[in-house]
């Protein structure tokens, strides 16, 4: 019954896919079909939308225009990403130049990789190249629901047809983990949104719910036989699986820039995997940091933990966090209420070169 409570209060995010329409297109589909535009604080009626105002190109809908968006033709033609505005933050946060050479190290099932593609192909390009995302994924069937989804918004690489241009994602069926850093020089940018126990969840919002990738076993609270309780032991598994990825991830010879990101509410896969993999051999050695607030959505004021971080308050500042629920007012939307989510982006200081372990 919350849970109902706070979905009804979470608005419906779209993002407009800039890979098969511009913003043009779809304000005018809502126009045709009577949708007004008005500020966040306004959204109140089911035919009206409002634009984030932390994420550019991201647009919110009252819950009971569900439906209407979902038979659209613009949701058929891809011209619409269903994604929740927390979703949205990590390639936002990231924000690769056109011509670099990004990873995606566990993509699937490509939401943030296409939101990726979407913002590099969206800058002024100074290269003659368009890019490259190499897009990891280890699940067989994961990857298949990868490419589908790839190719359908136009984020995939193919040949050009008829002088139209593919995307600039590679989609390889690999675990990131096995990857050799060398094998990569150039990648300056990288995307590491792992498996968590998606705690933060509350509502599936891109419709796709058999793709959850959560360890929804995370509300058991019996003991397993070292007296450890099975959350806390799963916890920990994800913990330490999370920081082995990060750890890797810091190895990347020209990496410049890592988000991280979990849909979990506990503190273990989030605020306490920062400060380990800021405290690992890895980023000491290469000089990895956390970027500044001023660089990481200043404008979102749910940060981290400082009961967790505490002698570390720089921890919590530059962290997100987005708090299930949030404030309910009769009926009307909240905007800033999405499912529960954490992001941290590191960022590299020191000198960089082809010495990576
Ligand atoms: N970023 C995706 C999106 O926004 O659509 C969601 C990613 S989901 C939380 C995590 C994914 O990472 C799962 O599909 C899982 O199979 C994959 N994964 C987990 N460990 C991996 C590894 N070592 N290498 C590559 N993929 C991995």
């Amino acid at each position: 019954a919350l849970y109902q409570e706070m979905t009804a209060r979470m608005p419906r995010w779209i993002r407009i896919n800039s890979l098969r329409a511009t913003r043009e297109e779809v304000f005018d589909w809502l126009t045709e079909n009577k949708f007004h535009l008005v500020t966040e604080r306004e959204l109140t009626g089911v035919k009206e939308f409002a634009e984030s105002e932390h994420v550019p190109g991201l647009l919110a809908f009252h819950p009971k225009a569900t439906s209407l968006l979902l038979k659209s033709g613009m949701y058929r033609e891809n011209w619409i990403v269903m994604q929740d505005l927390a979703s949205c933050f990590p390639a936002y946060i990231l924000d690769p130049p056109a011509a670099t050479h990004v990873i995606d190290a566990t993509s699937a099932p490509g939401n943030k990789t296409s939101h990726l593609s979407a913002i590099m192909f969206s800058k002024p390009n100074p290269k003659p190249t368009k890019g490259r995302i190499d897009a990891f994924e280890r699940d067989a069937v994961r990857f298949k629901t990868l490419l589908k989804r790839l190719a359908a918004v136009g984020a995939l690489q193919t040949k050009p047809l008829a002088g139209i241009a593919g995307g600039n994602v590679i989609a390889q069926r690999k675990d990131f983990l096995t990857t050799q850093p060398h094998d990569f020089p150039d990648v300056t940018h990288m995307l590491l949104d792992p498996s968590c126990s998606g705690s933060g969840i509350v509502n599936r919002l891109d419709f796709l719910k058999e793709d959850d990738d959560v360890e929804n076993d995370t509300t058991d609270t019996t003991t397993t036989d070292s007296g450890e309780s099975k959350l806390a032991h799963r916890l920990r598994q994800l913990s330490e699986f999370q920081q082995l990825m990060i750890r890797h991830a810091f190895k990347f010879p020209a990496l410049e820039k890592v988000v991280y990101s979990t849909c979990s509410i506990h503190a273990e896969e989030n605020e306490v995997v920062v400060m380990k993999a800021l405290d690992s051999e890895e980023a000491r050695e290469k000089g990895w940091t956390l970027a500044g607030r001023k660089d990481v959505i200043p404008s979102w004021k749910v940060r981290g933990d400082r009961k967790v971080c505490a002698g570390k308050e720089e921890v919590a500042e530059s962290v997100i966090r987005c708090i299930p629920g949030g404030e309910g007012d009769g009926d009307k939307p909240n905007v800033e209420s999405c499912n529960g989510f954490f992001v941290a982006c590191f960022v590299r200081t020191g000198e960089r070169g082809g010495n990576a372990a």
